[in-house]
Formats: C-alpha cells, sequence, structure tokens
C-alpha cells in the first residue's frame, strides 16, 4: 500500500502539509557504522534493498507558500519525484510557491527546483541556502564527465534560480515564524529548520535520519553520501537528544510517509513515535 500524497497538520495558525514525493530503494551497504567504518549488510536489515521515503514540507503562512526542500525531480522518475502532483491535488501550482527553503543540495532535495530539461519549476519562488552549503557544491565542476548526480542537480538548481538566490545564516529567520537551524555532516551546509507559531513548534530536520528503522535505535550508522560521517554521527546524536528531552515534534524527508512525530530515549539509542494525524 502507497502513502497518500499528503498529509496536513496545523501549527499555530500555519497550515504545515507532508508531501510525498515517492520512496527510494538503496543497498544496505549505504548505511554504515562510522566508529566501525563497517557498512550494513542484507544479513543486518534482512532485506537485499531497502525503501526509503522522500518527504517535502509546505507551510501556508500568513505571507506566502514556504516550500522546504523540492524532491527528487526526474532523476528516480517514476518511483519518487511526485512533488508536482502532491501540490496540485491540494490546489497549489508551483507558480504559488514564493519561498524555498533548502535543507541541503542532494538530488533528492534539489532535483525537484529543475524539469527534465533543468528549467525553473518555481518561477515566482525565492530560494534560501546556507552559504557554506553554497560555497561546497560550487568548488565542484558538473561539465566533468564523472561528475556525481548531487553535483549536477546542485548546478543546475543554482543557474535556473541565480538571480533568485538568497544566503540563509544560522539562526537566522528566513521566514516569520522559521529560524534556520545549522546541523552540519550530511553535508556542509546541512540546516533545519524550525517552524513555531503562538506556541506550537515542529521542527523540520532535514536529513538527520536516512532510515528510521536503523539508526534511531543505533546512531552510529550514517549515510555512504554523508560529507564527514563522524560530524554526522554528532549532530545526529545531538538532534535526537535534544528532541527525546524537549518532547518536540520532528520532521524528517527519509522518515517513513507522513515522516512527523517525537523522539524517545531507550537504553543506549533512542526510537521514534510517529504521528499519524494532528
Ligand atoms: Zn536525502
Amino acid at each position: 500500500v502507497s502513502p497518500p500524497p499528503f498529509q496536513h497538520w496545523t501549527i499555530g495558525s500555519f497550515e504545515v502539509f507532508s508531501l510525498n514525493d515517492g520512496a527510494l530503494a538503496l543497498p544496505p551497504s549505504r548505511f554504515v557504522d562510522v566508529p566501525h567504518k563497517r557498512a550494513a549488510t542484507a544479513a543486518d536489515l534482512r532485506q537485499d534493498k531497502v525503501e526509503i521515503q522522500v518527504n517535502c514540507f509546505l507551510l501556508d503562512t500568513r505571507d506566502g507558500l514556504v516550500l522546504i526542500d523540492a524532491g527528487c525531480g526526474a532523476a528516480f522518475a517514476p518511483a519518487a519525484g511526485n512533488l508536482l502532483k502532491s501540490l496540485e491535488l491540494l490546489g497549489f501550482s508551483p507558480d504559488d510557491v514564493t519561498h524555498i527553503l533548502m535543507t541541503h543540495l542532494h538530488v533528492d532535495h534539489a532535483g525537484g527546483l529543475v524539469d527534465a530539461d533543468g528549467a525553473r519549476v518555481f518561477n515566482n519562488a525565492r530560494v534560501h541556502l546556507a552559504e557554506a552549503e553554497l560555497a561546497y557544491w560550487r568548488q565542484f565542476d558538473a561539465t566533468d564527465a564523472g561528475a556525481d548526480r548531487s553535483v549536477k542537480a546542485a548546478a543546475a538548481a543554482l543557474s535556473a534560480y541565480r538571480e533568485r538566490l538568497l544566503p540563509c545564516p544560522a539562526h537566522s529567520q528566513p521566514r516569520p515564524g522559521v529560524v534556520s537551524v545549522p546541523l552540519p555532516g550530511h553535508t556542509p551546509g546541512h540546516t533545519g529548520f524550525l517552524v513555531a507559531d503562538h506556541g506550537e513548534q515542529i521542527f523540520v530536520w532535514g536529513d538527520i535520519v536516512h532510515l528510521a528503522s536503523l539508526q534511531f535505535a543505533q546512531p552510529n550508522y550514517g549515510y555512504a553520501a554523508d560529507v564527514d560521517g563522524p560530524l554526522g554521527v554528532e549532530t545526529r546524536r545531538k538532534a535526537f537528544a535534544d528532541a527525546a528531552a524537549e518532547g518536540a515534534v520532528i520532521a524528517g524527508m527519509h522518515l517513513p510517509f507522513p515522516g512527523v512525530g517525537t523522539v524517545a530515549r531507550i537504553r543506549d539509542g533512542f526510537s521514534f513515535l510517529p504521528r499519524a494525524s494532528a
């Protein structure tokens, strides 16, 4: 049974939506116990391929329609890249989006900023991005034949939105009610967004978790695409500990749809308590 295209929540006076972009199938070897430098096996995960969800989040605020991440676009179609269908089912067109906050520029987040020809999808949106993330992706040559998919996706996005990019400094307010929180490790500029209104809040933490069934219990497991694995583990442990201590509602791009829940401490690790509805 595939999950629904969207799920509605409210945070104060903000309407918040989990948007289902699709799913990715990954080999277990993409998950790595960082301190022990050991990749997971099919036996560890009891599967040859693990499926992870791709979520985006949409905030309908008093002053604009704010998208957090843009999904895969054409990169993994048709398994993923369904963001625009989910938006359309909600009655929104891409032109209605006024601001896009990027957690980072991997292809499963930035791919959807452009169409299959590299043209801008969200014509009226400004794109907010941490400067460390911008600097990181700008060092690569996307025209290199060996350039990876994320290098190409980042270059395409930065080119298509070059006049519409806004730097998003750490702990700034890219939009009213939204604060940027640096979560470095997965990428240098990986950023979460704390959304708060009228005493309610939700923390959109991007890629703190790729595989919920593994990483909450064993936070030492990173993902092969982590730019700085040890820093990623440290950031994940802190994010889990803070969320558990505060009873925070968190939202993740790769948590099982709708990607929202709370975190509890168990023994040496943590567990995820998914939330089914508002
Ligand atoms: Zn991702």
